[in-house]
């Protein structure tokens, strides 16, 4: 299956109100572009350097998402023109972003990264980390970050049942968010979970953002 065919049917499967990011990292301008002229605009990416390169060699009404983990000193280079940075794993990062952002003179829309995967390595808040950093009000004071939801990943297995508990755990904390700190902030309606293995059980918890990559795009070329 061609690369456009497999966005087809991946698109047919979105309910009113799911995005797709197509999740590009480790393929080529040449796969991008498929996709684009398939009528795919938004691009995912977790290395800054390619992400960058590729927004500078790729038509401009790309979107385009960074949902790696951002490490301080690289800020600098996405904020120009990054659409949704999805992993804020850390309250210092939130600043960071900020204060990059307040220089390229942009507001910049982030989500806030959960930890709900049993595996050690995957970064994120946990529920109670991330209700005190929005109990404790700083991030109001931060005008250049605009948050617009959160973002989680399930814990890599065939146990169906694990990741529907996994998706469902963060669906309920995003409304206990939602109606907590956000109940009047339009802006903040994104939770974006879901990937090649497990978007249609993230749709069925609610994700309103799907990362798919391999599933488009074939294995990563490296
Ligand atoms: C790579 C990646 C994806 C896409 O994964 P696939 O299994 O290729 O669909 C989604 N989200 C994050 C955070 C990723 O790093």
């Amino acid at each position: 299956m061609s690369i456009a065919e497999n966005l087809e049917e991946v698109l047919n499967e979105l309910p009113e109100g799911v995005r797709l990011v197509a999740i590009s990292k480790f393929h080529t301008n040449e796969a991008i572009k498929e996709a684009y002229h398939a009528g795919q605009r938004v691009f995912g990416e977790s290395k800054v350097q390619e992400m960058t390169a590729k927004y500078e060699s790729l038509p401009k009404d790309i979107e385009w998402h960074f949902i790696g983990h951002l490490q301080t000193n690289k800020i600098k280079y996405i904020v120009p023109y990054v659409s949704l940075i999805h992993g804020i794993d850390s309250y210092k990062l939130l600043v960071e972003v900020n204060k990059q952002a307040a220089k390229a003179g942009r507001i910049v829309n982030c989500l806030l990264q959960l930890h709900i995967a049993e595996e050690e390595t995957k970064f994120g808040f946990s529920f109670d980390e991330c209700r005190e950093i929005l109990t404790a009000g700083k991030w109001r004071e931060l005008h250049n970050i605009q948050l617009c939801g959160l973002m989680g990943m399930a814990t890599n297995t065939d146990d169906n049942e694990q990741i529907e508990k996994e998706f469902c755990s963060l669906s309920n904390f995003f409304k206990e968010v939602k109606d907590m700190w956000f109940a009047d902030i339009e802006a903040f309606h994104e939770l974006s979970m879901g990937m090649s293995h497990d978007y249609r059980q993230a749709i069925a918890a609610g994700s309103t953002l799907i990362r798919v990559g391999s599933k488009i795009f074939g294995n990563r070329v490296y």
